[in-house]
């Protein structure tokens, strides 16, 4: 049994301008409300494109729907002479809770590290929000054997410096890249392998009260079809969802997994 709530996290990538989001957030609402999700049973997050994000803040003012939403990157950087980025400070003035940072697709087509991803929590820590810190193994890793050593890794470099309270407040997302957008989803038994080795890695590290507070998250072609056994691992605390998060019927039953 566990305190933590439940985080449903919905990466929508680069799609939908901001009236298309307009419509799929008033979509969500309407599904949820109609299969009586409870807020207190999961967190429902929306991780829309910059230029969506005050279109959804209008819609979330007041509080009248209970989504939150974030970001999907940030820069390291307060403010200044980094044409084209966007500040944590900027972001939490538009109401965000949550930055997605480190995501494989970043990882991999601009060359993150995990120093720069440690930063860019770093800088959404000092601007009231939660990073949600992505992790994972891709598919030569994982046909190795590696994905526990190579995920701690990431992990270990991701979280370096941070104290425990910070930790426990966090998110990590493990999301081994061979699942991401492929329709391969990891088998339960494998997403609880590696997200029960993160939270003993950082009970190791951080002690008890981080360990227990952090929630784990995994990703990779999650749909409502197989949500469930995902859902029933012990370390497992939620989801990050890609692909299916631009379906309101789709995310909704996954948000209503319980
Ligand atoms: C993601 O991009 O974080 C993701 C998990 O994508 P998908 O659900 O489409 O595999």
């Amino acid at each position: 049994t566990t305190t933590r709530t439940p985080l449903m996290a919905g990466n929508w990538k680069m799609n939908l301008d901001h009236a298309e989001a307009v419509h799929l957030v008033q979509k969500l609402a309407w599904t949820l409300q109609d299969k009586k999700h409870d807020p207190a049973r999961a967190e429902v997050v929306v991780i829309p494109p910059f230029t969506d994000l005050r279109s959804v803040q209008t819609l979330v003012d007041g509080d009248r729907l209970k989504l939150a939403y974030g970001a999907q990157d940030v820069s390291t950087e307060a403010s200044g002479a980094r044409t084209g980025e966007i500040s944590a400070h900027m972001l939490a003035r538009l109401g965000c809770r949550y930055v997605v940072v480190g995501h494989s697709e970043r990882r991999e087509f601009h060359a993150e590290s995990d120093e720069l991803v440690n930063a860019k929590a770093r800088a959404t820590l000092g601007a009231g929000m939660t990073p949600i810190v992505c992790v994972g193994e891709g598919l030569e890793v994982r046909q190795a054997g590696d994905q526990v050593a190579h995920t701690l890794a990431q992990v270990d470099g991701s979280l370096a410096g941070f104290g425990a309270e910070e930790v426990a407040g966090l998110v990590v997302a493990y999301e081994p890249v061979w699942a991401i957008g492929t329709g391969e989803v990891a088998t339960p038994d494998d997403a609880q392998e590696v997200c029960g080795a993160i939270r003993a890695r950082v009970r190791e590290v951080h002690g008890d009260a981080a360990a227990d507070g952090l929630r784990v998250l995994y990703g990779g072609s999650v749909k409502a079809a197989n949500v469930a056994g995902i859902m029933a691992q012990t370390d497992v605390d939620g989801c990050l969802v890609g692909g299916a998060s631009l379906q309101a019927d789709e995310f909704g039953g996954i948000c209503r997994f319980y």
